[in-house]
């Protein structure tokens, strides 16, 4: 088999199980080679019933135990539970699980198994929950082992993917690797199917960290020499839409209530000369939370609509794209700027759709907005000048072809990218090679700073009150969870339950709301124009609010399970607020109450800087840190994390910098390989 065959022509894998697999990205076997583990866990000693009474909750036990009488089966609602009691010569544990009533058959009175699971206390009785079965032998056998852990989906089990990983190997092994013995050694860096088995199967934290920057290697070659191309393409483009600066746009800045800072000027200053050049546009602006990004790119938008032309803008969620289109709307009707606004997301009727799409093909729609996959997909424009991405980190040669092919002229558009991700300079020019960089480095002077506080749990009803007075003074509030309603996998908040609660405390007094991802985009979107309208005071949500949502009336950020977050995520959720003249605040609420949780998050209440806070993060957990916490939004890279893995990408940049045609060509033969699509 091919590395870039799919994973149904593996044994065990039909449509099903591949389905699930989509879900999280994987098709090819390749895609399931690099779906690497979230963390490893050892099985632990084995120790006595008794002892448990010292573990401390959620902590991983292994007791030996020998089953007491007949398992009891109940149903709650739609939840079955499987209760157990086992002891041995200290004392009887509890023994649970939820919706395996299949179980009750292995567990025979009188036999004695392993029962690995984590420990719980409920009114003095210690029960391990969900846990596994081992025979004694069996048990002893895997000591050392570390036991992979996969990010999981609903139906897809560790267990299951660990086989699939298996079959996978055997399929395709031995994988060709394309750089040489030389090449490796020069680099430090091992073999690729040694790399590969080992992020899956470690001997040793050691070689999971080289075998992971191996990887990570391999991520960011493909990725600079796919931006060298764009590159060289870039260079070769004309400029099909010559644009000159016009008054409705010194009209609007003159207008607006509050004066341009001196970065959006400068910024719009090189979107002017870019599209009044001899070449297509193709520039990033980089800004932190908050610096004034949408209003640059309306400017630009603007710019093109004065000049005959249509633009366009993308967002990465409908929730973003509602706000956009509703923001210039309200923007464009209050100025008696007269152009026609188009928003195209998929919660529109059929109808809408249909008659959307025409007003955008006649040229009637100047400024279309909408999400990514809309306006990729299966719109025809009339003469797109300008394309707009906000939230996004590139913008390739493909989409910006896919785009012209869309238009009836085929004329090739501009392209701006709206960024927040703090990147330092000396990488950003790496991984940007082929656009030019507007850096907003400059917030509103009108803003006061954000005020922070990390807390413990004890603190909720101090700040549940807090909370209200600020409700009372006429601002809003954002509560957020990690979860959207109780798991018995997860600990952690979620909006489900803590809406409720908030709505008991408050009563009718404040109007609290909950949002979240699994939602109907339709519903999302109507709820945060109401929270936009202040129909709502407190949005209890998860994180889909992370991105772009714009409200300055809202003042309080509670971050529930904060020390779940990455800090460069709970920096972009904080941004949240802090975006009107009033003063604002950020609560974080650690409530496992760990000290090095409360060190890490304490860095955010030194520092509003989105950069100084993801290098500090890194340098906190440090280089022992085998998966780090994933940050938010960082480009799309599989493994390689560009704050972890900095060292990597200079090595790659330095590789493909002096690359030879032969070598090149061997990364030929492995992208194909590999089907990997480039940029
Ligand atoms: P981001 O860069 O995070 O996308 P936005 O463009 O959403 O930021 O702007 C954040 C808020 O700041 C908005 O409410 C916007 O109206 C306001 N704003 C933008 N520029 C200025 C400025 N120069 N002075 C004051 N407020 C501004
Ligand atoms: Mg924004």
């Amino acid at each position: 088999m091919k590395l870039s065959d799919s994973i149904q022509n593996l044994k065990g894998i039909g449509e099903k199980t591949s389905t699930l697999f989509g879900k999280v990205g994987v098709f090819s076997l390749w895609d399931l080679l690099l779906y690497i583990p979230r963390d490893f866990v050892i099985n632990p000693e084995i120790r006595t019933a008794s002892s448990l009474l010292e573990a401390k909750e959620g902590e991983l036990a292994a007791v030996r135990l020998t089953v007491q009488g007949v398992p009891s089966l109940i149903h709650v609602r739609r939840l079955s539970i499987l209760n157990a009691f086992g002891s041995d010569e200290t004392g009887s544990v509890k023994l649970s699980w939820y919706n395996q009533p299949y179980l009750k058959k292995t567990l025979q009175p009188g036999s004695t198994r392993v029962f690995l699971g984590k420990v719980k206390f409920n009114r003095g009785t210690v029960s391990l929950e969900h846990p596994k079965m081992f025979r004694l032998d069996e048990y002893d056998r895997q000591k050392g082992v570390l036991h992979p852990v996969y990010p999981l989906t609903h139906g897809l089990t560790s267990k299951g993917i660990e086989k699939a990983v298996k079959g996978a190997f055997d399929a395709v092994s031995p994988i060709a690797d394309f750089l040489t013995k030389e090449e490796m050694d020069k680099l430090d860096l091992p073999e690729l199917e040694t790399s590969l088995r080992t992020v899956h199967s470690p001997a040793s934290p050691e070689r999971m960290t080289k075998a992971r920057k191996r990887l990570a290697f391999n991520e960011y070659l493909s990725f600079l020499l796919s931006i060298r191309r764009m590159k060289t393409e870039n260079a070769a483009s004309h400029n099909d839409f010559h644009m000159e600066e016009a008054d409705e746009t010194n009209k609007l800045i003159g207008s607006l209530p509050y004066k341009l800072t001196g970065a959006q000027m400068r910024a719009f200053r090189d979107v002017l000369n870019d599209v009044g050049g001899e070449r297509a546009m193709n520039r990033l602006v980089q800004g932190d939370v908050g610096s004034g990004k949408t209003i640059v790119a309306l400017l630009a938008m603007l710019t093109a609509a004065a000049n005959g032309y249509q633009s366009a803008m993308m967002a990465p969620t409908e929730v973003l794209a509602s706000q956009h289109a509703e923001k210039i709307r309200g923007l464009f009707e209050e100025y008696g700027i007269d152009y026609e606004v188009e928003l195209l997301t998929g919660s529109l009727t059929a109808k809408e759709k249909r008659e959307a799409k025409k007003r955008i093909e006649s040229g009637e729609a100047r400024i279309v907005v909408g999400t990514h996959a809309l306006i990729q997909e299966d719109v025809v424009f009339q003469d797109l000048a300008l394309v707009v991405t906000d939230e996004q980190h590139r913008f390739g040669v493909n989409q910006r072809q896919v785009l012209a092919d869309k238009t009836i002229n085929k004329k090739v558009p501009h392209v701006l990218v709206m960024s927040a991700t703090p990147i330092p300079r000396t990488l950003a020019i790496i991984l940007y090679g082929d656009l030019d960089i507007s850096v907003m480095d400059e917030l509103p002077a009108a803003r006061l700073p954000i005020k922070n506080a990390v807390v413990g749990i004890e603190y909720r009803k101090k700040a549940y009150n807090f909370i209200l007075k600020q409700v009372q003074e006429g601002h809003q509030a954002y509560v957020i969870c990690p979860q959207v309603e109780e798991s018995e996998m997860v600990e952690g908040e979620n909006v489900t339950d803590y809406s409720a609660k908030l709505k008991e405390i408050y009563g009718d007094s404040v109007r609290v709301v909950m949002l979240h991802g699994k939602m109907k985009p339709k519903e999302k979107n109507e709820i945060m124009r109401q929270f936009s309208e202040h129909e709502i005071d407190v949005l209890v949500s998860t994180t889909v609010i992370e991105v772009g949502v714009d409200v300055p009336n809202s003042t309080v950020m509670m971050i529930e399970d904060a020390q779940k977050f990455g800090l460069a995520a709970l920096h972009q959720i904080r941004g949240r607020v802090g975006r009107g003249k009033a003063q604002s605040y950020c609560i974080f609420v650690n409530t496992a109450g760990g000290e090095e949780d409360n060190k890490r998050l304490k860095v955010l209440s030194s520092t509003n800087d989105g950069f100084k806070i993801a290098s500090e993060d890194l340098k906190l957990r440090g280089p022992g840190d085998l998966f780090g916490i994933r940050q938010s939004g960082v480009m799309d890279f599989k493994i390689a994390d560009i704050y972890n893995d900095a060292d990597m990408l200079k090595a790659a940049s330095a590789f493909v910098h002096d690359i030879s045609k032969e070598a090149e060509e061997r990364l030929m033969v492995y992208e194909a390989d590999t089907g990997r699509i480039t940029l």
